[in-house]
């Protein structure tokens, strides 16, 4: 049976996905694009976005990515509910790609990954209860609606530094706690936590628990691991600051992984290191991981493989 060859198929459907669908659609590349598990991406567990640009009033994180999913679509990508089970890249200029999804054998020449990343939660069952209601992995995101207010921030690491010092310029006070009793962030970001007066670190304390009314967060319900003493903080927020998970696992051993996992790409561009294969979004960005910037590099991966193709002709 002859082979469908694709000109390019898109994995995952956040932002960086839609983003660079619409695009490569109207480049006329006919994009087909594989959902995975979560249809529209980390966007659609959340409730208000405030940040991004054209809606002046706000909209919800499901209702932006129906939109995308609908402007994607207006140019004829092909959305597929399916999820990308394996991979098989091509390391020759010019060579097919072949992905799986369970039995079925899709083949491209280009492949655009937007798989994302997935925010670490402590696993409690409070963190889902209070999930939109004062539970966040995301400061940028959602440190404005806490503006005045006290809030909690679980980690050690650079990033839950990172969080505790941009919620310390909006919130009243910062309680960070710190499972150890050392951070694991950088010199220079423990100095900046050590250095802002309204952040206080409880170090030996671990998040066991949250209580509020009307699932809203009130009171961070905490540990000593030292002393097995359990005590509360009023609160309204609750930052879970442990890390986040690339979606990557599909592609180990195809395409260069740093050592977090996340897809390496060239600087400046979404070229990984091989012919025809890009990455855009979280899934090769640890850094911003905005949907606006997620969108922007869905943008450029679209871009680059429109050129790629051209170039191959
Ligand atoms: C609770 C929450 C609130 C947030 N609020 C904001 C906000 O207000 N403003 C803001 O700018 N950012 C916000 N963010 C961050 C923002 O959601 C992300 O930066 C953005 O969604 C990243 O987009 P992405 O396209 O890279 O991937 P994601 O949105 O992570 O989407 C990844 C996609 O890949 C798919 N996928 C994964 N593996 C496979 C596979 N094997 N096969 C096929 N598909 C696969 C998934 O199903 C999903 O569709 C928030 C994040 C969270 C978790």
């Amino acid at each position: 049976m002859e082979q469908n060859i694709l000109d390019c198929v898109i994995v995952g459907s956040g932002p960086s996905g839609f983003t660079a669908a619409i695009y490569a659609a109207r480049a006329d590349l006919k994009p087909e694009l594989y959902t995975g598990l979560e249809p529209g991406g980390q966007l659609t567990t959340t409730t208000e976005v405030d940040n991004f640009p054209g809606y002046p009033a706000g909209i919800t994180g499901p209702e932006m990515m129906m939109d995308l999913q609908k402007q994607a679509e207006r140019f004829d990508t092909k959305v597929h509910y399916e999820l990308i089970t394996k991979a098989e890249f091509s390391h020759e200029i010019g060579g097919v790609h072949k992905l799986y999804a369970g039995n079925k054998e899709i083949f491209a020449k280009t492949v655009i990954i937007s798989t994302g990343a997935t925010a670490k939660y402590l696993g409690l069952d409070d963190e889902k209860k209070y999930a939109g209601g004062g539970v966040s992995a995301c400061a940028t995101c959602d440190g404005f609606f806490y503006k005045g207010k006290d809030v909690v921030v679980v980690g050690a690491g650079d990033t839950a530094a990172e969080e505790a010092t941009y919620l310390a310029k909006l919130c009243r006070k910062v309680t960070m706690l710190v499972r150890k009793d050392v951070f694991r962030a950088s010199k220079a970001m423990i100095h900046r936590v050590e250095n802002t007066p309204n952040i206080e670190v409880k170090f030996h304390h671990e998040l066991i628990g949250i209580e509020g009314a009307n699932n809203l967060v009130e009171k961070a319900v905490m540990i000593n691991n030292q002393t097995q003493e359990k005590s509360t903080v009023d609160v309204e927020g609750i930052f879970i600051a442990i890390g986040h998970k690339p979606n990557t696992d599909v592609f180990v051993g195809q395409v260069d992984l740093d050592e977090n996992g996340y897809i390496i790409t060239e600087k400046g561009s979404t070229k990984t290191n091989l012919p025809g294969v890009f990455a855009a979004g979280d899934v090769q960005d640890h850094i911003y991981r905005q949907a606006i910037t997620a969108a922007g590099s869905g943008c450029m991966a679209a871009m680059d493989a429109e050129k790629y193709l051209a170039e191959l002709e």
